[in-house]
């Protein structure tokens, strides 16, 4: 493969998609291509996957390799899951998304900071040319959630993350710590034999 269209509009995602890729691959992405994202009215990760690379490679003609991860919280019966990206509002205001993280908790349970709070980072990608899957793996990371937000690295929930057997949340690692264990790290290592 020469040329690939990374479909996302997360500059988060687009750059670690892209520290991902073999330097070989000449990649476009979906930010600069100013492609606005479709409607994810998919029930999983994958489904919402699939549903993006199919639609920007149907825009553009390029094969598209799509993301959709999220995080997934026990006790709150694995929520924010897909609607991830949406508990940040309108603006994507990931401090929003942690406040809310945070007062769902204490709805559930108002003494949960003092208990492990299980979570896993799950993320879906697909690869698609035109209306055609080529393939769709996922990919999870297991871990708990931060009692207070640590480090400014990262994006999304990466302040709240803490994967397992480590001490430092995602935001307190450096990227290229956090991109060799993630959740994108192990979908991805299933779907580099398809590039
Ligand atoms: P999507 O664009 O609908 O797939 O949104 C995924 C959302 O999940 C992001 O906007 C983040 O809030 C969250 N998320 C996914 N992967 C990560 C990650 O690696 N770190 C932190 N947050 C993430």
């Amino acid at each position: 493969m020469k040329k690939l269209l990374i479909g996302t509009n997360n500059k988060g995602k687009l750059k670690e998609i892209r520290d991902l890729l073999p330097k070989s691959i000449k990649t476009f992405s979906t930010s600069k291509l100013k492609i606005k994202s479709p409607r994810e009215n998919g029930k999983t990760f994958k489904e919402n996957s699939l549903i993006k690379s199919k639609y920007f490679s149907k825009k553009t003609g390029l094969i598209c390799l799509a993301d959709d991860s999220g995080l997934e919280i026990d006790i709150l019966k694995k929520r924010p899951g897909i609607y991830s990206a949406r508990w940040g509002g309108r603006n994507s205001d990931f401090n929003k998304a942690i406040k809310k993280v945070y007062k769902e908790l204490s709805k559930k349970d108002k003494n949960w900071k003092l208990k492990k709070i299980k979570a896993r980072f799950v993320c879906a990608l697909s690869l698609s040319y035109l209306n055609k899957k080529i393939a769709c793996v996922s990919g999870v990371i297991e871990g708990t959630i931060s009692h207070k937000p640590k480090g400014n690295n990262g994006f999304g929930y990466d302040p709240i993350f803490i994967p397992i057997k480590k001490k430092k949340t995602f935001g307190e690692m450096t990227p290229s710590k956090k991109y060799r264990i993630d959740h994108r790290y192990n979908a991805f290592k299933k779907i580099k034999k398809f590039l």
